[in-house]
């Protein structure tokens, strides 16, 4: 959108030859890191576009899709206003108001074990470095349908994973979120099954990294030969941004959260001695884990589907291990494949009622999705493979099951009918048990 009267002042050849810049610009929502106190307060600014300017009413929040534990953002203004919010959270935009800033303030990680699940901006102390999360960091402009970009001045160094003519891309609300990185970190790029990625580390030095990214690459490469990306996938959002920060083995704490087209994952480390296998494999199992999710968004690209909490963990759950079996030796996997599989064969809930739990933002059972699922799409798995006799696993009905609206926390029908198709009878017997 852009002002038409505005138009009209500006010489005809101007307007002939810029027009779809112009309207680019004028189009888009840009967001702009202007400054980084000594305390690590970040200061940030959005351009209102020309077409939001003069709307009353203009709200402003943080996006409602992702719920957020944790404010970060203060002293929102529109030049020396204070801006004010509401119960919900909302601020109200004076009509004359064409730039607004705010500050972020980050959790600082260095000390204490974070959960990256909660998707908060971080200050990496020691790395010297900031992890930038949109989500609990930018303030949306309520109902806006243009594209969004971040920036920066001052010579601040800003990463993301998908660059555009005016910066790095935000995704809009209601898909996956972003990460950025706000510093100089060191950082190693790798192209991939033609995928160029780019990993930052918090600390490079750790003995166990290196070994973690060569078995990244070995599971994201048998992600692009199970699901094949749009033939009209642009180059730049091929890139893959991978942000992985440090856990000591004792915090027991190893988690993860996958964005468009970054991700950011712990690993385990001991401070003074090399890790165990066994924690190794954990580390790989998240990464992998959010690897699965961010290259299903990438898979479905324009086609965002209607799915079900239950499907995406679980599947992201089942498809990380057996991504295992391309990167650890025989032993390795069995060992892990057996550990994740084997215990437990209770069926607790069934995953429609867990879906319906999650609805009503019950999460007792949630931790169900990451044991019981994996059990579930094994059977699948097995099941298709021995009705017919090696031919179909669950790989070739993937794309039909990521690719397809599902409803009331039931498999799509047009993957139960093609798994009917192949497994008959043991199919229908697995979805009573596990999912209706
Ligand atoms: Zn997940």
């Amino acid at each position: 959108m852009y002002s038409k009267k505005f138009l009209k002042l500006i010489p005809y050849f101007l307007v002939s030859i810029s027009i779809n810049t112009i309207s680019q610009i004028w189009a888009q929502n840009i967001y702009t890191i202007e400054k980084i106190s000594p305390n690590g307060l970040i200061t940030v600014s959005l351009t209102v576009p020309v077409d939001t300017t003069n709307n009353k009413n203009t709200q402003l929040s943080l996006r409602d899709d992702i719920p957020v534990t944790k404010k970060q953002v203060i002293n929102v203004r529109c030049g020396h206003t204070k801006l004010k919010h509401d119960k919900s959270g909302n601020w109200l935009l004076p009509t004359t108001c064409n730039k607004v800033t705010w500050q972020v303030k980050p959790e600082l990680s260095d000390n204490k074990p974070i959960d990256l699940a909660n998707q908060l901006t971080l200050r990496l102390k020691k790395a010297g470095w900031i992890l930038f999360s949109e989500s609990s960091s930018l303030l949306r402009i309520k109902h806006s349908e243009s594209a969004s970009v971040l920036t920066s001045t001052n010579n601040i160094p800003l990463l993301g994973a998908t660059s555009t003519l005016y910066g790095w891309a935000i995704p809009p609300v209601g898909t996956a979120p972003e990460f950025y990185i706000i510093g100089q970190p060191e950082t190693q790029q790798k192209i991939i099954a033609d995928l160029p990625v780019t990993y930052v580390i918090d600390n490079p030095q750790q003995t166990n990294w290196s070994e973690l990214q060569a078995l990244h690459q070995k599971t994201l490469r048998y992600f692009t030969t199970i699901l094949s990306l749009p033939a009209d996938l642009p180059s730049n959002e091929k890139s893959l941004l991978l942000i992985w920060l440090g856990t000591e083995a004792k915090n027991k704490q190893v988690n993860g959260a996958a964005g468009r087209r970054s991700f950011i994952a712990n690993y385990i480390y001991e401070r003074n001695h090399r890790i165990s296998t066994s924690d190794n494999m954990h580390s790989l199992l998240v990464i992998a884990h959010e690897q699965f999710h961010q290259y299903a968004d990438m898979v479905r690209y324009k086609h965002p589907v209607d799915t079900s909490v239950w499907i995406e963990e679980s599947l992201a759950q089942y498809y990380a291990l057996k991504s295992m079996q391309k990167a650890l030796s025989a032993d390795e996997f069995e060992a892990i494949k057996n550990k994740s599989l084997s215990q437990d064969q209770n069926i607790y809930f069934k995953f429609s009622e867990i879906e319906q739990q999650i609805k009503e933002n019950n999460y007792k059972n949630y931790s169900l999705l990451y044991s019981q699922g994996p059990k579930f799409w094994y059977a699948m798995d097995q099941a298709l493979l021995s009705s017919s006799q090696g031919k179909y696993g669950l790989d070739s009905l993937l794309p039909v099951l990521i690719n397809s609206d599902c409803q009331n926390g039931q498999l799509p029908a047009a993957f139960v009918q093609k798994a009917n198709e192949i497994g008959g009878n043991q199919i229908n017997n697995l979805l009573k048990q596990y999912v209706q």
